[in-house]
């Protein structure tokens, strides 16, 4: 009988999937590809495209050209569990899908929307296609004459979110009327990312306008404020950029997860004491690296490793080497204002230039795979 690849959503690694079966590289397999969301959203340009750099069908990827392509059958709805000695996947629908080999590549949730309001009146970066309806209310905000945009998380993402929000408010020419704040729980924006790129954050953050609220708690949303420890912040429009946490349904498989709640996986990519389920991207966690960050970066760079897993699961290649995720990443972060700062290793460094750099990188990724479809 042909083994059944089942795909579990369709972030960046599954991507290099789809373009392996596009170029004849996978085994013999039927491939099933179970996602709701019609379009692949690449995050990487999604700043770009809220501060109006791009349009939304550069950012996107459609499913249905990229899964005909492969000679795959596309299941359009969203994973809603798994069983892995059933050796199924349950879509929302309520059907099973099952597999010999399944990957999983379902991404994160932002943490915290469980705290009173934020599901009702803050909008969440996930799934990233929301910025149509952010771009939307900072529309009518700059129609209705003022206002004040509260984004609540100061990592990479929250930062570049408000880059983003001022970009576009400065398109609609409503910049000095509309305020652009982020709320952190650090004493500074991007933190993590060292001493020398919070500097150049900083600067830019005071050039572009947009205010970080250091070391605020935000304890409730409400329609026209964010409720913190400290009092309370007249709120328009609540974008929700808080950190990554697991999809919940994660838990319920019974896979190994890490005190997290995303799976844990091997050097291989494979399920800790389940090597027939495999995990990328910000779902998963090495065991062996268990405090590498999410990030994009990550996901792409999994994605090859898993067709090399797949060749080696279901074609009897040579199992491939050990996957070590590299130390340090490099961030090229959009100010929104036709610049970038690229930070790596705590060091950073600023310009139109990184910028240019950075467009080109993303498009090469984006293009790499429109190309596959259209051949
Ligand atoms: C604004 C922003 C900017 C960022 N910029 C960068 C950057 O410049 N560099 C960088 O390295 N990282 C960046 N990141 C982090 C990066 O977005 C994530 O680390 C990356 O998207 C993770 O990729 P992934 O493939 O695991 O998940 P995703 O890209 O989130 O893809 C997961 C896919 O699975 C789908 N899905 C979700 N749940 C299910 C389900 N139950 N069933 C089926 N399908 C499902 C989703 O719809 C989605 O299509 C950024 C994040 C944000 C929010």
């Amino acid at each position: 009988m042909t083994p059944r690849l089942v795909l579990a959503g369709l972030g960046h690694s599954h991507l290099f999937i789809l373009e392996a079966a596009i170029q004849g590289r996978l085994p013999e397999c039927d491939l099933i590809v179970c996602t709701g969301e019609p379009y692949h959203v690449y995050s990487g340009m999604v700043p770009g495209w809220l501060g109006g750099r791009y349009e939304a069908d550069e950012v996107f990827l459609p499913v249905e050209p990229l899964v005909r392509a492969a000679g795959a059958t596309w299941r359009q709805a969203h994973v809603t569990g798994l069983d892995p000695v059933a050796r199924t996947v349950t879509l929302a629908d309520g059907s099973t899908e099952p597999y010999d080999l399944c990957s999983v590549a379902v991404g994160s949730i932002p943490t915290g929307l469980d705290l009173p309001g934020a599901r009702d009146h803050a909008v969440p970066l996930k799934p990233l296609d929301n910025i149509r309806q952010i771009v939307l209310r900072l529309e009518a905000l700059a129609a209705s004459g003022g206002g004040n945009v509260v984004v609540v998380g100061g990592g990479v993402a929250g930062v570049e979110i408000a880059f983003g929000v001022a970009a576009r408010l400065k398109l609609l020419n409503a910049h000095a009327r509309v305020s652009v704040s982020i709320i952190g729980r650090e004493p500074a924006p991007a933190m993590d990312r060292g001493g020398r790129v919070i500097r150049r954050v900083q600067k830019a953050l005071d050039r572009n306008g947009i205010t970080y609220m250091p070391n605020t708690e935000v304890v409730a949303i409400t329609p026209s404020s964010v409720e913190t420890a400290a009092g309370a912040l007249a709120a328009d429009l609540v974008i929700w950029a808080t950190g990554p946490a697991a999809p919940p349904w994660l838990a319920h498989t019974g896979l190994a997860t890490d005190d997290r709640g995303f799976l844990l996986v091997d050097d291989h990519l494979r399920s800790v004491g389940m090597p027939d389920v495999l995990a990328a991207g910000d779902c998963a966690t090495l065991d062996s690296h268990r405090g590498t960050d999410k990030a994009g970066v990550y996901a792409v760079r999994m994605g090859p490793r898993l067709v090399e897993l797949i060749q080696h699961a279901l074609g009897g290649a040579p199992l491939p080497k050990p996957y070590t995720p590299q130390r340090n990443w490099l961030a090229l972060l959009n100010t929104g204002d036709g610049r970038a700062i690229a930070s790596r290793n705590g060091f950073a460094l600023e310009g139109e230039w990184a910028m240019k750099w950075k467009d080109k990188i993303d498009r090469e990724f984006m293009g790499r795979f429109k190309k596959v479809v259209s051949r």
